[in-house]
C-alpha cells in the first residue's frame, strides 16, 4: 500500500509539473490517475487466453516475468480540454489526436517511472507494452497483453458496449500497467461481472455511444473492432496525422458526450 501511495504521488507530480503532459504548454493531456493492483496469480489472467476474450496469444504475468507476484494497473483520464474538444461529430479533434499520441509518450514515461521505483525498492519489474516482447496484430486487433483487461482484473472498472473500460473517472483516457515480483496487496474488485457499469449491457438503457459512432462499428450486439480500426487508418484522415508523423488517426467519439465519459453512469 505504501508503494501505491508513493507511486500515485510521483505520477501526480508528473501530471501537474511535466511539460510533456501538455501540448506545447497550451493544455494538459491527462488529469490525476487511478491506480490499482492485481495478484499475478489471479485466475482471471488465465481466462484471458480464451479466444472469445483476448486469445491464446495473451501472455500471463509469469510468462513476462518469472516469479511475477503483482501487476500494477493505472488509468490516465483525459483532461476536460481534451474531452471537450472532441464533442462534435465528424473527425477527431486535433487535441484528441495529440493526446492519443503525445499522451502515449507520457504514458511510457510513467511505465518507466514505476519500473524504476520498483527496482529502487529491491524488486524486478517489466512493462509489457513497449517492451521488446510486445506483439500487436493490427489486422485482427489482437495483442499479447491488454491494458484494459488487466485494469478490469485489477479492479479499475468494467467494460461498456463500445469495449471501453468504464472507471470511476470514466472511460476517456489511456491505461498502463507494470508487472513486478514484489508482493503488493491486491485491490478489491467492487463489481461482480465484466459489464456491470454499462447500463446498456445491464437493462438496454443508454446506448448513446451507438449513435455517436461515425462508422456504425457499435451495434446493440457489440463492437466490430475491424471497422473501427479501418476507419482510423483511412486515407482521408491522414492529412492531419501525417503532419506530425503519427502512424494513424484516432476517433474516440464513443467515449465523449456519453454518460460514461468521466464517471460511472
Ligand atoms: S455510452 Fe452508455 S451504452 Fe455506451 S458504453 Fe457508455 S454507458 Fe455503455
Ligand atoms: S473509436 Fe470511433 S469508430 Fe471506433 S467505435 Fe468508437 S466512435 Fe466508432
Amino acid at each position: 500500500m505504501i508503494m501505491l501511495v508513493s507511486l500515485t504521488r510521483e505520477i501526480n507530480n508528473i501530471i501537474e509539473e511535466d511539460p510533456a503532459n501538455t501540448f506545447n504548454g497550451k493544455y494538459r493531456f491527462y488529469d490525476h490517475p487511478l491506480l490499482a493492483v492485481a495478484s499475478a496469480s489471479d485466475y482471471l489472467f488465465t481466462e484471458l487466453k480464451n479466444p472469445k476474450i483476448v486469445g491464446q496469444l495473451f501472455r500471463l504475468p509469469s510468462e513476462w516475468l518469472p516469479d511475477a507476484a503483482s501487476v500494477i494497473s493505472y488509468f490516465l483520464p483525459f483532461s476536460l480540454r481534451v474531452r471537450t474538444s472532441n464533442r462534435s461529430l465528424g473527425a477527431a479533434s486535433p487535441e484528441w489526436i495529440h493526446a492519443r499520441f503525445f499522451g502515449e509518450k507520457l504514458n511510457n514515461t510513467i511505465r518507466h517511472l514505476i519500473v524504476s521505483q520498483i527496482e529502487k525498492a529491491g524488486g524486478r519489474a517489466l512493462a509489457p507494452v513497449g517492451s521488446p516482447g510486445f506483439i500487436l496484430h493490427y489486422d485482427n486487433c489482437c495483442s499479447n497483453w491488454s491494458e484494459r483487461h488487466v485494469a478490469y482484473i485489477a479492479g479499475l472498472g468494467t467494460f461498456g458496449i463500445n469495449r471501453s473500460l468504464i472507471t470511476e473517472k470514466g472511460s476517456a483516457g489511456r491505461f498502463g500497467s507494470v508487472i513486478t515480483d514484489l508482493n503488493l496487496p491486491s485491490t478489491r474488485r467492487s463489481y461482480e461481472t465484466p459489464f456491470q457499469y454499462c447500463p446498456f449491457l445491464k437493462d438496454g438503457s443508454c446506448g448513446v455511444c451507438i449513435d455517436r459512432c461515425p462508422t456504425s462499428s457499435i451495434t446493440p450486439s457489440g463492437k466490430n473492432n475491424k471497422i473501427c480500426h479501418d476507419y482510423i487508418f483511412s486515407e482521408h484522415l491522414k492529412a492531419f496525422t501525417d503532419q506530425y508523423g503519427y502512424p494513424h488517426s484516432a476517433c474516440g467519439k464513443c467515449q465523449i458526450s456519453v454518460p460514461c465519459e468521466d464517471r460511472i453512469p
